[in-house]
């Protein structure tokens, strides 16, 4: 990975600066009905090659009906124009709850005494592992909480090994994505040596002020140290990372606008931006009510955001988790999201056990549904639920995987590879409705592949699956 230019300091406060962010705000709230200009960056957003934060900031501002649904007509036609109907998709897999941190809207926070604290070993991990490749899946998102005794970055690595060792009937896991807390280059660095897929952190807010009573003890409470951990990974070697606020924490105007100077930040010093931005919102969990926190984003809000991030930075993946209802998961879908998890358990050993009285769950999850049942869904309402890994095993990541996107040319790849690890999914576990839904998909999709060679190829691929060959 080459640093391109020094063009703003490594330094949180300077990169994320407090001052910048709320003279855009102001500037936003001035401009909120200026129509004009709104039209204007609309027409910019409309060449797709995205928006600074200062646009997409007056643009979450406008109040205006009729321009709010222009925007989220533009925000459908760039997700259609760059992922197609395609959703990828991705399970949590909950190493371990035990936590150092005093995060007041987690319940994994030290002072927890309620909530049921557990790691699991190699061989349970082996097991969640199995269940999980039993339903499907081919990605993994690993979560663990920050807890230097009990699950030090060698626990992770050795999972990592774990998980990618594990040959089961026609399953592996293919793309092991982490989400662990802030750490060293090097430690960066041997995550990267072990494959991992994406490195996935939250900022939780951008906000520095409210980020130190947010987080009162524990290492995470390092304002600094938290909000240059992308830079670290990226100085690591890890060209694929996510960002995200917890949205719920702070007002959404600060964070919204934090979350893309962050962004830019990242592709002005590494020339890649982040490879995926997610969208969670606080929810209840154990001993946390979400009524105590005053900055909860409704609906409305909510999908405004996502349809404003979606047309400012339109290369950018989108993931929702189950910590939104199937009806908002199904909005955001439409509105940019182009990752989704599904079958989720947040508890620690959910895969294997599910959760009776004792609690060891980070979160409630909103969406409770089996991952075949949200595979149907998916293709009743018209989307191509991908499991694909490809560009990841072929080392498309990063700033390769980026100019392919911004060529138009990843979709051609994306579409065929798409139907063959549907075609997989619905061969090996899919129930027989959500198989008949799917296989009348991929006869229409495949109708649109585009190129006679690469169509004919991928009805070869498509005949060689059903006739039992796997990649
Ligand atoms: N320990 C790591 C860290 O500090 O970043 C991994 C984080 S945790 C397993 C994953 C994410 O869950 C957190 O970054 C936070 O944004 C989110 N989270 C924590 N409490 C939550 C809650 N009550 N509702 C929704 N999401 C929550």
């Amino acid at each position: 990975m080459k640093i391109m230019y020094d063009v703003k300091s490594e330094r949180a406060e300077e990169f994320i600066s407090d001052a910048e962010i709320r003279e855009t705000m102001a500037y936003a709230e001035a401009h909120k009905d200026d129509r004009p200009l709104i039209v204007s960056i609309l027409e910019k957003a409309r060449l797709c090659k995205g928006l600074t934060h200062r646009e997409a900031a007056v643009l979450l501002a406008s109040g205006q009906q009729d321009l709010t649904e222009e925007m989220f007509a533009l925000a459908r036609d760039i997700k259609q124009r760059f992922y197609g109907n395609r959703i990828v998709m991705f399970a949590p897999l909950y190493l371990s709850n035990y936590c150092v941190n005093g995060c007041v809207y987690c319940p994994y926070h030290a002072k927890n005494k309620t909530i049921r604290r557990r790691k699991l070993t190699q061989e349970e991990i082996r097991r969640e592992v199995i269940a999980l490749q039993d339903m499907g899946h081919k990605r993994l998102a690993l979560e663990t909480g920050e807890d230097p005794r009990n699950n030090p970055i060698e626990y992770v690595l050795e999972s990592i090994r774990t998980i990618y060792g594990i040959k089961h009937k026609n399953g592996a896991i293919r793309r092991v994505n982490v989400n662990i807390a802030a750490t060293t280059v090097e430690n960066y660095r041997r995550l990267k040596d072990a494959g991992i897929g994406t490195y996935i952190l939250f900022q939780e807010t951008y906000n520095r002020t409210n980020y130190e009573l947010l987080h009162p003890t524990g290492p995470k409470s390092d304002y600094a140290y938290h909000t240059e951990a992308m830079d670290r990974a990226m100085t690591g070697g890890i060209d694929d990372v996510g960002i995200g606020v917890l949205f719920g924490l702070e007002t959404y105007r600060y964070d919204f606008i934090g979350l893309l100077m962050h962004a830019e930040h990242l592709e002005a010093r590494f020339g890649v931006g982040p490879h995926t931005i997610s969208v969670p919102r606080l929810c209840p969990a154990d001993d946390i009510d979400t009524a105590d926190f005053k900055n909860c984003v409704p609906d409305e809000i909510f999908h405004k955001i996502v349809a404003v991030l979606r047309i400012a930075v339109p290369y950018t993946g989108m993931i929702v988790s189950t910590r939104e209802t199937p009806a908002s998961r199904e909005k955001v879908l439409e509105l940019g999201v182009s990752q989704l998890s599904g079958g989720s358990r947040t508890s620690v050993g959910g895969y294997v056990q599910e959760e009776t009285e004792e609690n060891s769950a980070q979160f409630d999850v909103s969406d409770r549904r089996s991952l075949d049942e949200v595979v149907g869904w998916l293709l009743d309402l018209g989307y191509l639920p991908s499991f694909c890994t490809a560009c990841y095993r072929e080392g498309r990541t990063g700033d390769r995987f980026m100019s392919l996107v911004k060529k138009g040319q990843i979709a051609n790849c994306c579409l065929p590879n798409a139907l063959l690890t549907l075609k997989e999914y619905l061969n090996d576990y899919a129930s027989p409705a959500t198989r008949a839904k799917g296989e009348a998909m991929i006869a229409r999709l495949l109708e649109t592949v585009p190129g006679g060679r690469v169509r004919e190829n991928a009805r070869c691929y498509l005949k060689a699956i059903e006739d039992g060959g796997r990649d």
